[in-house]
């Protein structure tokens, strides 16, 4: 059984600590991505020696059972054999070529026979630069040069997406980051998530280029489409000539096979993916209708273009990833385990009387420090972010580490055991108890 008695020190001369002070003496932050200083949780990050399965090691010794999974990649779990043994024999054959491979060929093919509405497929290094190339290439498409996008939803670092909404949702946006020039800023409408009303005002004022957004929200917490938000939104792209663009690189692979798409029954005109199908390696993709896809330079006069593109490592550990995924149906299981933890985390609420929300979608999850119902990122927004920080601490103490915000999402994998899982509750409802 659990062992509240085994609790984990974080002492002043931790090795993760003279780490860290070393790191921010080189690194911005200390970090290479901001979210990983745990600036929103009070503390210093942890340093990493090794992960396998659902477990994670620090360097000072310390073990954790791991739900953030490298931000989504780890779906099957750390270091899963099959894709450690698919990069050593790829890497043999050499790591990079820059000339055509026949795994190119084959992602690609896996890619469009699994997702229905992408005929053709181009690989990329992240996420971002999915979601970049997505909107260029709706641009040059549409000859529009005005882009939607809803308020919570990320998409990367890309400037003109870097924009959430003030308070008037249909004036121009302001930026988020400073650096991001006020004209790109100008292109973006940032609006309401699920506010269907806002939508079709958009679109008869103004001429759209395309609409991105997450179709599962998993980037400001963890919230979900209304009932026909996504169908009027893909409506009123066609009937509008815009493009509608799914963000998939979270959902993509890790909620259903074939993504939210599949879920929900919506084709998009072009879908941005990564995490999961690089199977750690960094990865995205972006694809859609051949007619679209076929602007793309050499065919057509939108350029885009990337040394390590279909990189054959990053090639080989997605292919060994989604197929495993495949092959042992993956996507039950996760399901399977989701539902063990919230039924967990639901008696540990109960049970301690915490005011909070807690959201799912297979093998995603959030617990909100805040009442119901959250459908937007004002939702997410009125959550008790100090509450958050204490409850991270106390599971973190516990063993159990989810991600340092109340604004990201939980990740199971396919590693993580019913064991893990029951343990984990026990853990959720000790914090939880504590607050
Ligand atoms: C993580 C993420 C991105 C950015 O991907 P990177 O690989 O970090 O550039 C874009 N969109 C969504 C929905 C994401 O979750």
């Amino acid at each position: 059984m659990f062992d509240v008695g085994r609790l984990h020190s974080v002492s002043m001369a931790s090795l993760s600590s003279k780490l860290f002070a070393a790191a921010q003496k080189r690194i911005p932050g200390g970090v290479n991505s901001p979210v990983r200083a745990f600036r929103n949780v009070g503390s210093a990050p942890f340093f990493i020696e090794r992960a396998e399965g659902a477990k994670i090691w620090d360097v000072d010794g310390n073990e954790y059972i791991d739900y953030v999974g490298s931000w989504g990649p780890a779906i099957l779990g750390h270091a899963p054999k099959v894709v450690v043994a698919a990069v050593r024999e790829a890497a043999t054959r050499g790591v990079s070529f820059g000339i055509p491979s026949p795994l190119e060929v084959e992602m690609a093919e896996l890619i469009c026979n699994w997702v229905p509405s992408i005929e053709k497929v181009r690989m990329v290094n992240s996420g971002t630069e999915a979601t970049m190339s997505c909107l260029r290439l709706a641009r040059g498409f549409t000859g529009r040069d005005k882009i939607i996008k809803f308020d919570g939803c990320y998409h990367g670092h890309v400037d003109a997406l870097l924009v959430k909404s003030g308070s008037g949702a249909l004036t121009h946006g302001r930026p988020d980051s400073a650096g991001v020039p006020q004209t790109f800023v100008d292109l973006t409408i940032s609006l309401p998530f699920n506010d269907v009303d806002l939508v079709r005002r958009a679109f008869q004022k103004n001429e759209i280029a395309a609409a991105i957004l997450e179709p599962i929200p998993a980037n400001a917490g963890l919230y979900f489409p209304c009932e026909d938000f996504l169908s009027i939104l893909h409506e009123e792209c066609t009937k509008h000539g815009a493009l509608l663009i799914f963000d998939e690189v979270m959902t993509g692979f890790r909620v259903a096979r074939g993504g939210a798409q599949e879920i929900y029954g919506i084709k998009p005109d072009l879908t941005a993916l990564g995490k999961v199908i690089g199977g750690g390696l960094p990865v995205g993709a972006f694809g859609g209708r051949a007619e679209i896809m076929d602007h793309l330079s050499p065919d057509g006069p939108v350029y885009q273009a990337g040394t390590l593109s279909g990189n054959p490592l990053a090639m080989a550990a997605g292919l060994a990833q989604l197929r495993e995924l495949d092959r042992i149906d993956a996507w039950k299981l996760l399901e399977k385990l989701g539902a063990q933890l919230e039924k967990a985390a639901r008696e540990a609420l109960r049970k301690s009387k915490v005011g909070a929300t807690f959201h799912r979608v297979g093998s995603m999850f959030c617990l909100f420090f805040a009442s119901g119902p959250i459908v937007d990122l004002a939702g997410a927004q009125r959550s008790d972010l100090k509450m958050f920080a204490k409850y991270f601490q106390g599971c973190l103490k516990r063993g159990v580490y989810f991600a340092p915000s109340q604004f990201e999402t939980g990740f199971i994998s396919t590693a993580h055991s019913s064991d893990d899982i029951e343990r984990t509750g026990a853990v959720v409802r000790e914090s939880l108890l504590e607050l």
